[in-house]
């Protein structure tokens, strides 16, 4: 090791940023040197899109720089990541190869609309912020017709997240006096509303989207898209306007280095350890199986949680301690009704024999507490 321990983070995001902070915190720029990498400067809480489509929000004022991170000494570097030799312990940027004594590898889940036929031609990324100004256009703008959500893979991020955007689809169409004449479709490969949350929750979940009459096709399996018509294993359906999650995968860096097989991405447990020395990894990037039937869901408080578990793991290791602590499994995803209020889903994954999970009930506080988790982050990372 050198004589300041180099930790290299790759993906400033939830897992990374957390890490990075969570070090920064703990030990000084004498005792470890910490750098990020990330292809993009800007870091944005993933809810955000949704407010930038309902047009609460733009983009501008919904992003922290990671320039920023330089005043904690922390170095940053916008560049993308091309290789990962885990032997050699160094990373190959386009610019750059930078060697370090410890890796956390948080550099998340990328979307790949190009697996499926058709659909990058006839429908939008619900997901990707260059898609987010045209699809509130089109909502702007649509006067009746069929609009459809559908996701198009398992596991995908933040798993109420589609169903939170159905329902504030729901309130601009009710604010536009139009709603009645917009029929709104949910398709899902999965037989129940969220699996990660289980049956009772999918039940209060299906609940809400049919209060507002948003009808749920559960096992929907797409096979492709075509101008206005989604093909899926068992028939085919109409569209006017087609609002997708397409399917997640590992970046291909992952998959080149070893570290996951595609289309999968990389096994960890609760120590997010990978098989190499030194090497973790976080966040969405990861597959950490917790029953036969569930892992962690992609969420960003989750990737967080495990950020800081393998900081501090790292910091004992540099500070020559025993201690070492397991990621707890504990977090929360809002999900806002479109009336002004939130629910959260809190999840425990490891608690018991099986992981518990609630939903709470729909308020303005916990509305509130949505603003305030994105506020937080932004300010106590950047
Ligand atoms: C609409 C929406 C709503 C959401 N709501 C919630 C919510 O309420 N609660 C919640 O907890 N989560 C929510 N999420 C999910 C959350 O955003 C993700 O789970 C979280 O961002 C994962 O963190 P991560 O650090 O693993 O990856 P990311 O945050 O995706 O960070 C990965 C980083 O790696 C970088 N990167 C990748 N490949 C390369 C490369 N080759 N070179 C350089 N850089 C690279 C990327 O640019 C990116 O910045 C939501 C997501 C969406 C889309």
């Amino acid at each position: 090791m050198t004589s300041v321990p180099h930790v290299v983070i790759l993906g400033g995001g939830f897992g990374g940023l957390s890490a990075a902070n969570e070090l920064r915190n703990t030990l000084t720029s004498s005792q470890v040197k910490i750098t990020i990498i990330d292809k993009k400067d800007w870091f944005m809480v993933g809810f955000a899109k949704l407010w930038i489509i309902n047009g609460t929000r733009t983009f501008e004022n919904s992003t922290g720089s990671l320039n920023e991170l330089g005043k904690k000494e922390i170095d940053f570097i916008k560049d993308e990541i091309l290789s990962i030799n885990v032997k050699d312990k160094n990373v190959k940027t386009k610019t750059l190869e930078i060697s370090f004594d410890f890796l956390i590898i948080s550099m998340g889940a990328v979307l790949a609309p190009d697996r499926i036929p058709g659909l990058e031609q006839n429908g939008f990324n619900l997901y990707d912020h260059n898609h987010l100004l045209e699809i509130r256009e089109k909502l702007e703008s649509i006067k009746s017709g069929k609009i459809a959500i559908s996701i198009m893979g398992m596991p995908y991020k933040c798993p109420p997240a589609p169903f939170e955007a159905s329902l504030l689809i729901d309130s601009m169409l009710r604010k536009r006096g139009i709603r009645d004449f917009v029929q709104i479709d949910f398709y899902s490969p999965a037989p129940i509303a969220l699996p990660a949350a289980g049956p009772e929750v999918s039940r209060q979940i299906l609940e809400l989207v049919n209060s507002e009459q948003i009808v749920f096709h559960n096992s929907s399996k797409i096979k492709s898209v075509e101008s206005k018509k989604l093909i899926f294993e068992d028939g085919e359906v109409n569209f006017d306007l087609l609002l997708a999650i397409p399917p997640h995968i590992a970046p291909k860096v992952i998959y080149d280095s070893g570290l996951a097989k595609e289309p999968g991405f990389i096994p960890i447990d609760r120590d997010c350890e990978t098989p190499f020395e030194n090497v973790f990894a976080v966040g969405d990037v990861t597959s950490l199986v917790v029953t036969e039937n569930m892992a962690v869901p992609k969420a960003g408080i989750f990737a967080e949680g495990e950020g800081i578990t393998v900081a501090k793991n790292i910091s004992s290791q540099i500070l020559s301690n025993e201690e070492s602590v397991l990621f707890n499994g504990k977090g929360g995803c809002f999900i806002e009704s479109g009336r002004n209020t939130a629910s959260i889903i809190e999840v425990d994954m490891f608690s018991h024999s099986t992981p518990s999970t609630n939903l709470t009930e729909s308020t303005s506080d916990n509305l509130s507490k949505k603003v305030q988790f994105e506020k937080e982050r932004l300010s106590k990372w950047l």
